[in-house]
């Protein structure tokens, strides 16, 4: 029994990866239903940051351009960064990466994630072919030759030719199709908060490596302000939570390095338990994983939700090509071109963080001698820092919706 009319295709998870597939599947012409858990959020105190924070490139950027969002966002609130200046605490090695360096105006933007999921919601109500249902969740799902039958936990159901699983790391579209992950839980929990500092951040986003984890302090719109992203052992975090404002600020204030002076306040905090996760698959026949649900990385370099959004890229890319071709949309011939372009870069991005936590994990003097080393020959080593920063922006992938155009 269907109460829905038939779909296209089904995105189950309205976070920012489904939400940006759900407006690029819509603008490309498909009928498209969306389903969300939670009721979209949509309104907050301004005063206030949200301590959820993303690092967005310029792939990302173009591609919110791309889909009519990024107006919205600036709109609401979006800062940007030209410059990173990361260092060892346990040693000489340190880097700085300046966007003048490339020619570029900046490195990229720091937005309130619910700025890019409110925004996202809100294109995907204009479209005529959307479906979005919130405050419902995906229950099961069988396939029935071309078709996807699926059921809801409020017990509606309905037909649809592919499901996108965008639902996060606990996907349970994966879970379901019996997709198999890869990997394993990280020691360190990242405590996220929001400070007020003594110094001006500079537009400029500071990354202390501690034995016990990164320490990122993010820039936001305003100058004293940012957003921190503190790993560190999971005891080590649950004390900080728990910890009095000025006990904490004071915590805080002497594992930056005073860099931006004192830290004098600091909002509510919360801390996320970090692992690596990699799908075995990324498809099966009638089914599809992106961002999180598929591959979950280290937040050290920002790239979580980037690489979410290459997926989507590349998704809609085939999915439109697939169309064009008169293919069915779920057949597993069409859905293995994007695994395939997408498993490796993905993969290389996951190793590539993995290798950084550890090497900076590791208290040995011998091999700080040589990352302290590295780092500064890679500062000093012009073609090799400018390639690291072009990969960092998302410079690759040639998607239509990474393109960048000169809209606002
Ligand atoms: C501390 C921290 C800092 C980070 N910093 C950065 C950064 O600077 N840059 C960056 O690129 N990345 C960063 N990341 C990673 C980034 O936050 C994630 O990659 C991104 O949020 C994943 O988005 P998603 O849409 O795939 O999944 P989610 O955000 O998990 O969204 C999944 C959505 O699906 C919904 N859902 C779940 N199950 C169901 C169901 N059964 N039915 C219906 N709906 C369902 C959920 O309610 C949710 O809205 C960071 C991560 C952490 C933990």
């Amino acid at each position: 029994m269907t109460d829905i009319p038939n779909l296209e295709i089904l995105v189950i998870g309205a976070g920012m990866n489904g939400g940006a597939m759900a407006c690029a599947l819509a603008q490309a012409g498909f009928e498209v239903g969306v389903v969300e858990r939670q009721a979209p959020l949509l309104t907050w105190d301004d005063s206030d940051y949200d301590p959820r924070v993303s690092a967005l490139t310029h792939a990302s950027r173009n591609l919110l351009r791309n889909l009519s969002a990024w107006p919205a966002m600036r709109a609401e609130r979006v800062a940007t960064y030209d410059a990173m200046h990361v260092w060892d605490a346990n040693g000489e090695g340190r880097i700085h990466f300046d966007a003048a360096e490339i020619g570029e105006p900046d490195l990229g933007h720091i937005v309130e994630n619910r700025v890019t999921t409110k925004a996202l919601w809100l294109r995907l109500q204009r479209e005529a072919n959307v479906i979005s249902i919130d405050t419902d969740s995906l229950q099961s799902f069988r396939r029935d030759g071309r078709w996807m039958h699926v059921e809801l936990g409020s017990g509606r159901q309905l037909r649809c030719e592919l499901i996108i699983g965008a639902d996060g790391a606990k996907s349970r579209v994966r879970q379901l199709a019996a997709i198999g992950a890869n990997g394993w839980n990280y020691d360190q929990h990242a405590v996220v908060t929001t400070v007020q500092t003594e110094k001006p951040h500079q537009a400029t986003a500071w990354q202390r490596f501690m034995p016990t984890g990164p320490l990122a302090l993010l820039p936001l719109d305003q100058p004293h302000y940012s957003s921190i992203v503190w790993s560190t052992h999971p005891e080590h975090a649950e004390e900080l939570l728990a910890l009095p404002e000025d006990a904490f600020l004071q915590q805080l204030t002497s594992a930056s390095e005073t860099v931006l002076g004192r830290a004098l306040a600091c909002s509510r905090r919360a801390a996320f338990p970090l692992r690596l996760s990699h799908a075995r698959d990324y498809v099966a026949p009638g089914l599809a994983l992106i961002g999180d649900a598929a591959h979950t990385v280290h937040p050290l370099a920002g790239q979580g939700v980037n690489l979410g959004f290459l997926d989507v890229a590349e998704l809609s890319r085939v999915l439109s090509d697939a169309r064009k071709r008169r293919r069915p949309l779920g057949d597993l011939l069409t859905l293995r071109k994007y695994e395939r372009a997408r498993k490796a870069d993905n993969l290389a991005m996951q190793a590539g963080m993995d290798a950084f936590k550890r090497l900076f994990s590791n208290a040995n003097p011998l091999l700080r001698g040589i990352r302290d080393a590295g780092m500064n020959l890679t500062d000093r080593a012009t073609p090799l820092k400018h390639r690291i920063m072009r990969h960092a922006l998302g410079d690759r992938g040639d998607a239509p919706l990474l393109k960048h155009r000169s809209t606002p």
